[in-house]
């Protein structure tokens, strides 16, 4: 059945070779053995706090895992880089930290939404969303991610208006 399953994904993948279906051989974050999410390179670049002599050019991989102390990792070459080699403090791994930032590139802590009312959540919001409109985000350069904050905003306000 498994090999079955395969060979229907190698046809998918040539039929549309931009298929951003996830891929079965993605690296695991070697801490966790969890599966990551893909990250630039340029990301790292921007928000390790090592020398750049360390990144090297290969693939790099997000690790979400909140327990993980690894945040970068690397597909091959056994690179990792950890929370305190990080200079933002890295939401998905201390999001019940108050002074966590949610979103990057417009500054809403943890705390300003969690411990918002529900109107203010939703300007946070509003706000997040004419940023992302206007252009002014910079989520490859700012969020340890590498992608928009958006779904994490929305899930944070969603937990805490429950
Ligand atoms: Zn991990």
């Amino acid at each position: 059945m498994r090999w079955r399953g395969l060979l229907r994904l190698e046809q998918r993948v040539t039929i549309h070779p931009m298929s951003t279906a996830p891929r079965p051989d993605k690296p695991r974050c070697p801490q966790c053995r969890l599966a990551g999410s893909t990250v630039a390179r340029e990301t790292v670049q921007a928000l390790v706090s090592v020398s750049l002599r360390q990144v090297s050019d290969t693939a790099y991989y997000f690790c979400a895992t909140t327990s993980c102390p690894v945040v970068y990792y690397s597909a091959e070459g056994g690179i990792t880089f950890g929370v305190s080699d990080v200079r933002e403090a890295v939401y998905q791994k201390m999001s019940n930290r108050d002074d966590v930032f949610v979103c990057y590139c417009f500054r809403y802590t943890v705390s300003a939404i969690r411990n918002a009312p529900p109107e203010s959540r939703e300007a946070a919001i509003q706000d997040i969303r004419a940023g992302i409109q206007a252009n002014q985000c910079a989520c490859h350069l700012r969020n340890p991610q590498g992608t928009c904050c958006l779904p994490n905003v929305r899930r944070l306000a969603a937990q805490a208006s429950q």
